[in-house]
C-alpha cells in the first residue's frame, strides 16, 4: 500500500467524485462517529493515532481543497471545526488533540473533497512532519 505521502503526491487535484461521496452514500462502508444532515465524521481507514477520524461536508459545493474555500463556505467551514470539538469529547480526548487539513500536493492532500483530521491519544510533537 501506498504511503499517505506517496498517495497525496500521485493524486490529481481535480473537482471530480471521491472516495468519500462513496462514503457518504453509503456505497462503501465506514465506521461513522458523528453524522448531521451537514457533515459526517467517521474513522481514518489509516490512522496515525489511537484515534483518527476525518470531517467532511455531505456537501462538497467546490470545496475541493481549503485553499478553493470562498465566502459562501465561512458557515461550513465553521460547523466542520465545531464537529471537531464534539467528536473529540466523543473519543475522550480531555487532554488534547490535533485538528490537521491537508490542502494541495505540499500539504498532502490525496482526497480532494475538503477534510479535517481529528488525531488524538497519543502526545504529539511539533513540528509536524
Ligand atoms: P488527506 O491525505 O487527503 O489529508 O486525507 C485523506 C484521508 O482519507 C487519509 O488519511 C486516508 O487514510 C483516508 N481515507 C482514504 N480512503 C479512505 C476510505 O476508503 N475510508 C476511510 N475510512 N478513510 C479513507
Amino acid at each position: 500500500m501506498a504511503s499517505e505521502k506517496e498517495a497525496a503526491l500521485e493524486a490529481v487535484p481535480s473537482d471530480g467524485p471521491t472516495i468519500f461521496d462513496k462514503i457518504i452514500d453509503k456505497k462503501i462502508p465506514s465506521s461513522v462517529v458523528y453524522e448531521d444532515d451537514q457533515v459526517l465524521a467517521f474513522r481514518d481507514i489509516a490512522p496515525q493515532a489511537p484515534v483518527h477520524i476525518v470531517i467532511i461536508p455531505k456537501v462538497k459545493d467546490g470545496l475541493t481543497r481549503l485553499s478553493k474555500a470562498e465566502e459562501r463556505h465561512v458557515e461550513i467551514l465553521g460547523r466542520l471545526l465545531y464537529t471537531a470539538k464534539i467528536v473529540a469529547k466523543q473519543e475522550g480526548l480531555e487532554n488534547g488533540f490535533r485538528v490537521v487539513i491537508n490542502d494541495g500536493p505540499d500539504g498532502c492532500q490525496s482526497v480532494y473533497h475538503l477534510h479535517l483530521h481529528v488525531i488524538g491519544g497519543r502526545q504529539m510533537n511539533w513540528p509536524p512532519g
